[in-house]
């Protein structure tokens, strides 16, 4: 399993789930924005960045049989709507798992994980993507 622990601590905005949260609606937003689209200008100055808890359930998926070229040692992969426990909707990879092992509802978690290999930039890509969190049979 890749984790990169160091780069999760020091480049929170980049590699952490950060959202935002609107002071004057209450409102979770995700990715951040320095307005809320709700609020507009009522909400400037009460905009606070937060850091979603990556715990969330299905709320859409489709499996993609043809897609980003760097994903293509991974073709079908399965690419999931995630509500996030704060009420926000994020797109993102689920790996770990078939798609037919996932259902609407099923509980995932957001995981930092490698997205791509060098490329021609010799940048490695890190990122969230989505487990299954396994359910233990009653
Ligand atoms: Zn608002």
């Amino acid at each position: 399993m890749a984790t990169a622990p160091r780069f999760w601590r020091e480049n929170p905005s980049r590699y952490n789930l950060v959202g935002i949260k609107c002071n004057s609606c209450g409102r979770h937003f995700f990715p951040p924005r320095a307005i809320c689209p709700v609020c507009h200008r009522k909400s400037v100055g009460k905009i606070e960045k937060i850091r979603l808890k990556g715990e969330g359930k299905i709320f859409s998926f489709t499996e993609v049989q043809e897609g980003l070229e760097e994903l293509s040692m991974q073709k079908p992969y399965v690419v999931a709507m995630v509500e996030m426990e704060e009420g926000v909707r994020v797109t993102g990879q689920v790996i770990d798992c078939e798609a037919c092992d996932l259902r609407i509802g099923t509980p995932v978690r957001a995981t930092l994980r490698k997205l791509s290999d060098e490329g021609p930039s010799g940048v490695i890509h890190y990122g969230y993507k989505f487990v299954p969190v396994k359910e233990k049979a009653p």
